[in-house]
């Protein structure tokens, strides 16, 4: 069960891909670490290389489940943004600095904000930057990208894995491919913060096929979060294939190779690693159970509920996403309501001054004006629990019916929506 309160209230938490619970596994983990292996890992005594080593190990077990070749090819990070701001403009000034001319950053319309904006800053800086569309299923440009990668000019190209607010799937493997047949100077990033544990990522393997299969030995840079994983807030990671020219990015101490200074979050790292192991024993019956559920709440909304479109349906997508477009009722109200009735879900759009800004991601897929803003994401996790998907679904179907009733968007004696 993932229930989680608010004083007195239970709530039905169905928003995984903006953060999870902890697992008592990995909490378990890491309380030593605070409460008696409180050791700066740098010191010069027993307990303090004692500790070193145990951080060792836990880079050591992050490089394993990523299939990285080298442990120090990990380095902790406090959250995704910061590995991502860290490999986009590290790779693009260590590019710039070899060769002028290189200037180039090619991305998609729907990354996430801590990749959009990192490029936008780049632009204000100077580089050329390029952002490559998406079809309405949420599809890359594949066309697109492929003009888009100039030998000799592009710097870094930085793609997401799979979205965070559709769960669509981007062929990393094939991209980053492309992108080193084209020039293999080219630095390759991906955001894989919605994807580890839930799909393969394998770092060493090389495509066999254009599967989504996990094998990224083309990709250079790969950023992910603690939080979304079920270990804390406030850790993340960044590999760093060996060779690839990044600048340094936090100047200080020798931590992290030089590259990142600062003492390291040593309970965090541990639980980082902990919660990888977590999620390798059983990481395809999770995936499975979790894809069962959200299949079964997507067929019961399109059936219940006139006027619904999944968007990203006939795309590759993560096993626990779920992104409905409700036409005809406004999606405040249907958040606020999915909220009395203690179901924690979200929408895409963000809420600017009041009212819902419609989502950037949507709107590169070209999701119609009247489903925009009534756009919800359910995100299931580990611990999700087929009763919990009943009643949130009950609490849906409710909800959106007790909103058009009243919306202006909405024909009640047609039962449609308004054009
Ligand atoms: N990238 C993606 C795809 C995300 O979904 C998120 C968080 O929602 C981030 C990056 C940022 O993660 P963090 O909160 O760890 O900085």
């Amino acid at each position: 069960m993932t229930e989680t309160t608010q004083t007195d209230k239970k709530f039905i938490y169905l928003d995984n891909n903006a953060t999870t619970a902890i697992a008592p596994e990995v909490l378990e983990a890491m309380r030593p670490y605070f409460e008696t292996e409180y050791w700066n890992p740098s010191s010069m005594y027993a307990p303090a290389e004692a500790l070193a080593r145990k951080l060792d190990e836990a880079r050591a077990t992050v490089a394993r489940r990523l299939g990285a070749a080298y442990p120090d090819e990990i380095i902790f990070t406090s959250c995704a943004s910061e590995s991502n701001n860290a490999a986009i403009v590290g790779a693009w000034k260590a590019a710039r600095r070899v060769d002028p001319k290189r200037n180039r950053v090619i991305t998609t319309k729907v990354e996430h904000p801590a990749v959009l904006e990192v490029c936008r800053q780049l632009e204000r800086e100077g580089a050329e930057v390029e952002y490559i569309g998406v079809d309405a299923q949420g599809r890359i440009d594949l066309r697109e990208y492929v003009r888009a990668l100039r030998p000799g000019e592009t710097a870094v190209v930085s793609i997401m894995h799979a979205n965070n607010e559709t769960g669509v799937i981007f062929p990393i493997e094939k991209l980053a491919r492309l992108a080193k047949q084209t020039d293999e100077k080219i630095v390759f990033h991906c955001d894989a913060t919605q994807s580890v544990t839930k799909l393969p990522i394998n770092l060493s393997r090389t495509a066999t096929s254009d599967e989504p299969v996990g094998a990224f030995a083309n990709v250079d840079m790969l950023s992910f979060s603690g939080h979304k994983i079920h270990a804390p807030k406030g850790i993340g990671a960044l590999y760093v294939r060996r060779g690839t020219p990044v600048e340094r990015f936090l100047i200080g101490g020798h931590q992290e190779r030089g590259r990142r200074a600062g003492t390291e979050n040593v309970p965090y790292i541990i639980g980082l690693a902990k919660a990888l192991d977590l999620e390798a024993e059983d990481r395809e019956a999770t995936a499975a159970r979790m894809e069962r559920m959200r299949d079964r709440l997507q067929a019961e909304i399109e059936a219940r509920i006139p006027w619904v479109v999944v968007n990203g349906k006939d795309a590759p997508r993560t096993p626990n996403t779920l992104n409905v477009a409700v036409y005809g009722a406004e999606g405040e109200a249907i958040l606020m309501l999915m909220s009395e009735a203690g179901v924690c879900v979200s929408s895409g759009s963000a809420c600017t001054s009041g009212s819902l800004e419609p989502s950037h991601v949507l709107s590169a897929m070209k999701v119609p004006e009247g489903a925009l803003q009534g756009n919800f994401r359910f995100s299931l996790s580990r611990y999700t629990t087929d009763a919990e998907v009943d009643a949130a679904l009950e609490a849906f179907v409710d909800v959106v019916a007790k909103v058009r009733a009243t919306s202006s968007k909405w024909n009640n004696v047609k039962g449609e929506p308004i054009a």
